[in-house]
Order: structure tokens, then C-alpha cells, then sequence
């Protein structure tokens, strides 16, 4: 093969990724260095986003989910955190190398609590404008009128007020609706919620969860949407990855892996749902166990200490990713 001909596969083969890949995450290894000892979470993760896609990704605290945000935002502390290995592409291109350009702007965020995010002293307005006249060089007049236009958009009442007031005049609900229309004043193409629903009320929790639907529908927004909540990712996602304690342990489309979750840690997961198994809220259950800590984790699956179907092999082998009629599960179970 020639360099021209090179060249030419290259581009076509960037550019074909792009139209169906947004974000492509491959092998992303964070390593902390503590004084206990090194902790990887996420340890060899790989998975991607398509455009105008919402992928679910659920795991409990310790799992590596909100590592794996900050990973692909830049924003791993440094020390103790780091990637240590993997790729991380954005439309076809190098993510590390020009995250600190497009965040905010192409790749923006929404944490689970608004009241950190947002300045108590500062009002509304000029919190919300500064994103506009700051990334995209607005004058101060255009930022206003495109912040009241987007909020009233997104539904939320009253713009013209809201911008004159301080954060504190406001319910935990408003805030985050605030806050997602911070995320989405430079128009992103991908938008990462780490738990933006957590803190609040299941009624306003609602209204949230189709405010992201909205943003997906008619500003064609792909979106990371991590909880630790399964119910919640069934109501909004299109695919869902569940981590366990660093690894992806099953992937697939949301219908699937309610119908049929082929994970004893996603099983786990949907039977401690009330009402999501057929025999209702009667097979209600926790997962018995803790996750481990990830100095020293368990050899082989690391579920095994919590897993009732563990067998010798889950003692001493990672179990690989089989591929069982559209889902892929990490589980010794499904080996032929
Ligand atoms: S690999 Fe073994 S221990 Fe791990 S989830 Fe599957 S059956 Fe359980």
C-alpha cells in the first residue's frame, strides 16, 4: 500500500468512526497513587457513544463511573489520579489533546450537586451569561437574550427574573434545571450528567429526566447519563453499561438488559428495584456484600466474594466479555 492510499484509508476510516461514533472510549485505565498503594478505577473500560445517543451507566459508589467522567472531561487530579493508559477519541480525533479547547463548549458537564456548582454570590444572569461572553465571545446583550431564549426552551419560567436572582432563591430542582442550562448555552455536542437527579424528589427527579430527553430530542445532544439508580437509567437510556468495581461488567440495549440482564450483579441490581421483577416488590433483595476496596481487589471476578453462583474458575480468572445474543457480559457463566 502507497502513503497516498494510506493517508486516504485513514481519513475515510476517521471519518467513518465519526459519523457513527461520538465519543470512543478504548481500554481507559485511572490509576491513583495513595499511601495505601496504587487503585485503578476505571481499570480497562471500553465502550462508545453514538450521536444523539443517551448510554446509561450504572455501578454503585466505587465502581469507576464518575472516574471514567473525569477522565474523558480532563479533569482526573493530578497527583494522585492519572490515565495511565487507553485512548479516548471525539469525533474521530484525540480527546486528550484538545479537551482543555472544546469543554464547555463541544463537551460539557452537570454534577449531582448545583449548589457547588453554582457561585451563592454571584446572580443567576451573570453566572449564566459569563459561559456565553467568556467560550463563545459574545457581547453582553446577545448572551442575555440567548440565555432567556434557551431557558424558556428548556421550560423553565420566567427567565427574565430568574436571571436577577441568586442561587439561593431557588428550590434544589430549579438549580439543576439552571445548571443543565449552563451545560447547554454553547450548544455541546455531548453533555455528561453525574447523577443530576440524586438529591432531588422523585416528582422533580421526572421533570429532569425529560428535560435530558428534550435535550436530546431537539438539540441532538448525545448524553453520558451516570447513576447509581438502575430505575432511572430505564427511563432514559437508550443502551446501559453496569460497572463493577472498575470494570464493565455487562452492556446492552436498556430493553434487553431489563428483559433479560445476564449479569448476577445486574440480576442483583433489577431485583432490588421495587415492582421491576415479576414477582414485584416481593422479591425485593439487596446484593449481600460490599464492593471491594480496589488497592486489593479480588483475584479473578472481582464479584466473586459477593456472587451465590461463584465457581472455582471465578476464584483465579477475569472473566473475558462473551457476547451473548446482543449483550456482552463479563461472567464465567456464558463461556461455551
Ligand atoms: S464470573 Fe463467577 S463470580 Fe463472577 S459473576 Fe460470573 S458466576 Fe459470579
Amino acid at each position: 500500500m502507497d502513503n497516498a492510499t494510506l493517508i486516504y484509508d485513514n481519513v475515510f476510516y476517521t471519518r467513518k468512526i465519526a459519523l457513527t461514533t461520538l465519543l470512543d472510549v478504548k481500554d481507559l485505565v485511572v490509576e491513583f497513587r495513595m499511601p495505601e498503594g496504587r487503585l485503578r478505577a476505571p481499570d480497562g473500560v471500553s465502550f462508545h457513544v453514538k450521536p444523539r445517543e443517551i448510554l446509561g451507566v450504572v455501578g454503585e459508589s466505587g465502581s469507576g463511573k464518575s472516574v471514567t467522567a473525569l477522565a474523558i472531561m480532563g479533569l482526573i487530579p493530578h497527583p494522585p489520579g492519572k490515565i495511565v493508559s487507553g485512548t479516548l477519541l471525539f469525533q474521530g480525533q484525540d480527546l486528550q489533546a484538545q479537551i482543555q479547547k472544546i469543554r464547555g463548549k463541544e463537551i460539557s458537564m452537570v454534577f449531582q450537586n448545583p449548589l457547588n456548582s453554582l457561585n451563592p454570590s454571584l446572580k443567576i444572569g451573570l453566572q449564566l451569561t459569563e459561559v456565553l461572553v467568556e467560550h463563545l465571545h459574545t457581547s453582553q446583550t446577545e448572551a442575555d437574550e440567548r440565555t432567556i431564549d434557551l431557558m424558556k426552551k428548556l421550560g423553565i419560567p420566567e427567565p427574565q427574573a430568574l436571571m436577577r436572582c441568586y442561587p439561593f432563591e431557588y428550590s434544589g430542582g430549579m438549580r439543576q434545571r439552571i445548571m443543565i442550562a449552563m451545560a447547554m448555552l454553547c450548544n455541546p455536542t455531548f453533555m455528561i450528567a453525574d447523577e443530576p437527579t440524586t438529591a432531588l424528589d422523585v416528582t422533580i427527579q421526572a421533570q429532569i429526566l425529560h428535560l435530558f430527553q428534550q435535550l436530546r430530542e431537539e438539540f441532538r445532544t448525545s448524553i453520558l447519563y451516570i447513576t447509581h439508580d438502575l430505575s432511572v437509567v430505564s427511563q432514559i437510556a437508550d443502551r446501559v453499561l453496569v460497572m463493577y468495581a472498575g470494570k464493565i461488567v455487562e452492556h446492552a440495549q436498556t430493553e434487553r438488559i431489563f428483559a433479560n440482564p445476564l449479569h448476577p450483579y445486574t440480576q442483583g441490581l433489577i431485583r432490588s428495584i421495587p415492582g421491576a421483577t415479576s414477582e414485584g416488590a416481593k422479591r425485593l433483595s439487596s446484593i449481600p456484600g460490599n464492593v471491594p476496596g480496589l488497592i486489593h481487589p479480588p483475584p479473578g471476578c472481582r464479584f466473586h466474594p459477593r456472587c451465590a453462583e461463584v465457581m472455582d474458575v471465578c476464584r483465579h480468572e477475569i472473566p473475558p466479555d462473551f457476547q451473548v445474543e446482543g449483550t456482552s457480559v463479563a461472567c464465567w457463566l456464558y463461556k461455551e
